[in-house]
């Protein structure tokens, strides 16, 4: 430890990635652990996608690619931006990277200096907070409740930014909260930023397919936040692909030549086999993969009804994404089963031990009060989990 870099020391572990690694610990041991912690789609990738990477290991991609990416994949996403979400970027603003969050981990490392701030509403995803602070930026957390439906309003924004304020990061649809921010709401955080035209806004949109609500808004399609955004996508979730590990961004290009100026110094660029069946995928009609995201509403649906059942569970309705993110603070000072709860990693804890279903705590999410629930899992584990997590808590 001592000889280590207080930038690795001072770096939170991720809660997620733990959670998941105390379950194959407990399942090691024999336990019957439900895992609903890990943001990860239970599909495999589709066949249409599997066959173009084979294509390109037949074809002998294997040579070190352009740092950005391959000029077919860049044109696939310049197609795909402008058909999802009516944003028109050319090859020069478009970066490829190790998945979205290396390009989360780009924009923080080319745009942060010591000390600038980046406002992080609540809940975020976890590891927004940690790639700010490596690139030695100030997390500041924007609070929200259930009340507010997990949103942030105009006031709030206005009232948060500092003559330090750098940048905003925000995920719509949310992880972990599963909120949608609607084109009005947007419009009006947006009439904020109008007044601090220094601050650059990092729109994570990993989740666009996954919403329930209805249309999918991109910050960056207001042309007054154009020049100043940072449009973050990736194939993950939408088409279970975690592990090929692409994602991308279109920015103003004086970022876009920055993320490929530091990732040419870092990783050369993505896998060449993952960016040639990415360009399979992004082509494909967004009908492909409509019977995850139908799969993902029925579930919700499941899980909801069944959480509704159980005293102590405060949630607004997710509108996207595949989380449930319960205010469970009603338990705080409770003793269970011999456990007392004190907050929500207790509880987290205390659901993990006793009725055997792994969730994430959300302090992780920057929310103390609430823990987050998965619902990328089969319908009868879905029940199943939340019969246990009914008897443990009752
Ligand atoms: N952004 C959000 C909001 C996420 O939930 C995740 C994954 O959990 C990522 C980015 C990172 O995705 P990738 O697998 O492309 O690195």
């Amino acid at each position: 430890q001592k000889h280590l870099s207080d930038r690795i020391n001072n770096l939170a572990t991720s809660q997620t990635l733990a959670m998941a690694a105390k379950t194959r610990e407990l399942r090691e041991e024999g336990k019957d652990i439900i895992g609903l912690s890990l943001g990860e789609p239970d599909f495999n990738t589709p066949d249409f996608i599997k066959d173009a990477a084979i294509q390109a290991i037949n074809d002998n991609y294997n040579s070190y690619t352009p740092v950005d990416g391959y000029v077919e994949l860049k044109d696939a996403i310049i197609t795909k931006f402008k058909r999802d979400n009516n944003l028109t970027y050319n090859r020069a603003q478009i970066v490829v990277s190790t998945g979205a969050k290396q390009s989360l981990a780009n924009a923080a490392m080319v745009l942060l200096n010591p000390g600038d701030e980046v406002l992080l509403p609540c809940p975020y995803w976890v590891s927004y907070a940690e790639i700010v602070k490596l690139a030695e930026g100030v997390p500041v957390e924007v609070p929200t409740t259930v009340e507010s439906n997990f949103k942030i309003t105009p006031q709030q924004l206005r009232d948060s930014i500092t003559p330090k304020t750098k940048m905003i990061w925000y995920s719509s649809p949310c992880n972990p909260s599963g909120m949608v921010y609607s084109k009005q709401e947007l419009r009006a955080l947006a009439d904020v930023l109008v007044d601090y035209p220094n601050i650059i806004i990092l729109s994570d949109e990993i989740y666009e397919h996954i919403n329930f609500v209805g249309e999918h808004a991109s910050m960056a399609d207001f042309p007054d936040m154009y020049d100043r955004t940072v449009t973050v996508n990736g194939v993950s979730k939408a088409f279970a692909m975690t592990g090929w590990r692409i994602g991308y961004i279109g920015a103003p290009e004086w970022i876009a030549r920055a993320c490929n100026k530091m990732q040419g110094q870092i990783t050369s660029g993505a896998n060449c086999i993952a960016q040639r069946a990415v360009i399979t995928a992004l082509l494909a009609p967004v009908s492909e993969i409509k019977f995850m995201v139908d799969t993902f509403k029925e579930r919700r649906k499941l899980i909801i009804s069944l959480m509704d059942t159980i005293k102590g569970f405060k949630t607004p309705e997710p509108e996207g994404a595949f989380y449930v993110f319960p205010n469970i603070s009603y338990f705080f000072g409770k003793t269970l089963k011999g456990h007392k709860i004190n907050n929500a990693t207790d509880f987290s804890m205390f659901l993990l031990e006793e009725a055997l279903v792994a969730t994430v705590t959300g302090d992780a999410f920057g929310n103390p009060n609430c823990i987050r629930i998965s619902y990328a899992a089969s319908e009868d584990q879905i029940t199943e989990a939340l019969k246990r997590i009914k008897e443990a808590v009752s």
